[in-house]
């Protein structure tokens, strides 16, 4: 297939916008080459500037669930543009979202809507920190909670107990009250606990990693941090923008049967548009302004565009439950399919699933945390990704980013995928 099209527009881009991109994920930094420009997509199908059709895994990085441009959703947002996409000014359907979001979701009474990921994951850090009266929070390695100064944090040298910045512009400040763990450690996590006792607000995880490819927690981690987080009067937070309305109708604490304090979204519940969201029981939440001393706010926060497009996602998916089943189903169709044919052609892999979240690593090893995600081998990926893309299959341009598959993918689709993967290697 030929990209020359989205080769020239990209390079055009870069005149204008920093690296091309407004996200740099976008850039193929990781995989090398130039991005693809999309045209725009229907269902499980992306058509790009060069007219090539291509199958997408990411679906706008998960928010697609349903497939692009879903009639039910693309309607209620034109129904609603038509009647004005802003007033700063409290709107109804604010409420009917939120109704529906709490009933499909355990554990919480009461939400509020931002912009994005990061916005939600931020903002909960500052509620869970104003609750609580404690500074710290704990993170893991390998998991992404938008960009906000707390989260861009690494181990440091040596010491592990304290971060330090990974991005220019975090100051030593920020980084000394993010402490790092590493995923599906809890001793690490009790010893963390242990040095700073009582300094603590929370600790954030994602529930199931999907930042480092799709990384399950063990049941005695995840159970284990509930606990921990219990006995010490620490606040869980799940960063569900990932899984939240994806792995079950209500997310990863649904899925794992674990209940956190304060529960974040983005991604499926703006059905497309720019949405987050957090949420917990009334107790924590109403520490917030107006009610209480935590400030946060937003001018466009919940604006009727994008509550029109998440109420018509959440309606479906609250409708018609099946749909995490055949999710689930076609993930793992796809995950049977890839793996037979890598093992029969003996490239070393591990595949990581849960539902329909996925991701293939090359290596031997078992990929349970950042540092073994971190070993597979990236030049065997850069073969994968862009063999894929020869044959018309659109894969996250990196090792570390999950497949989102949406269902509007058929199992003719899975086929002419699998059957792609075996003319790679
Ligand atoms: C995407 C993502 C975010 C950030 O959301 P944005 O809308 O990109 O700001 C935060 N946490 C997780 C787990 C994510 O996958």
């Amino acid at each position: 297939m030929l990209y020359k099209r989205s080769s020239e527009l990209f390079q055009e881009a870069k005149k204008y916008i920093p690296g091309g991109v407004n996200s740099p994920v976008r850039a193929f930094k990781a995989v090398g080459g130039d991005p693809i420009f999309v045209k725009e997509a229907k269902g499980a199908y992306l058509f790009d500037e060069d007219g090539n059709r291509l199958i997408d895994f990411i679906a706008s990085w998960g928010p697609l669930i349903l497939g692009h441009a879903y009639d039910p959703v693309i309607n209620a947002v034109i129904d609603k543009a038509k009647k004005g996409t802003s007033f700063g000014m409290p709107t109804e359907i604010e409420t009917e979202l939120a109704k529906l979001a709490i009933s499909m979701v355990p554990n919480i009474d009461k939400i509020r809507f931002v912009n994005s990921g990061t916005e939600a994951c931020m903002s909960a850090i500052r509620l869970a920190r104003g609750y609580t009266s404690k500074d710290k929070i704990i993170k893991f390695a390998g998991c992404y909670h938008g960009h906000s100064d707390s989260f861009l944090i690494q181990a440091g040298s040596g010491a592990v107990t304290f971060g330090s910045p990974n991005s220019p512009g975090v100051t030593r400040g920020t980084a000394k009250d993010t402490l790092l763990a590493n995923y599906n450690d809890l001793a690490g996590v009790q010893k963390l606990v242990k040095a700073n006792k009582g300094e603590i607000a929370a600790i954030i995880i994602e529930p199931v990693a999907g930042n480092m490819g799709c990384i399950a927690p063990t049941e005695a981690f995840i159970r284990g941090l509930r606990d921990l987080c219990t006995a010490e009067g620490i606040l869980l937070l799940f960063d569900e923008v990932m899984t939240g309305f994806r792995l079950a109708k209500g997310g990863a604490q649904e899925a794992l049967n674990i209940k956190a304090d304060i529960v974040m979204f983005g991604k499926v519940i703006g059905g497309g548009l720019p949405v987050g969201a957090f949420a917990a029981k009334s107790e924590i939440m109403d520490s917030l302004a107006p009610n209480g001393p935590v400030y946060q706010a937003g001018t466009l926060s919940g604006n009727p565009l994008a509550m029109s497009a998440g109420l018509a996602m959440l309606t479906e998916l609250n409708n018609r439950p099946e749909i995490f089943k055949s999710l689930e189903d076609k993930a793992a169709y796809l995950h049977n399919g890839i793996s037979k044919i890598l093992t029969k052609q003996g490239v070393s892999h591990q595949i990581n699933r849960f539902g329909s979240m996925m991701s293939v690593h090359f290596t031997e090893e078992p990929v349970c945390d950042f540092a073994s995600a971190a070993k597979g081998n990236n030049d065997t990926f850069k073969k994968y990704f862009h063999g894929m893309l020869q044959k018309g299959i659109y894969l996250p341009p990196s090792a570390f980013e999950s497949y989102f598959l949406n269902d509007a993918i058929s199992y003719d689709d899975l086929d002419e995928t699998i059957a792609a993967v075996a003319t790679i290697f």
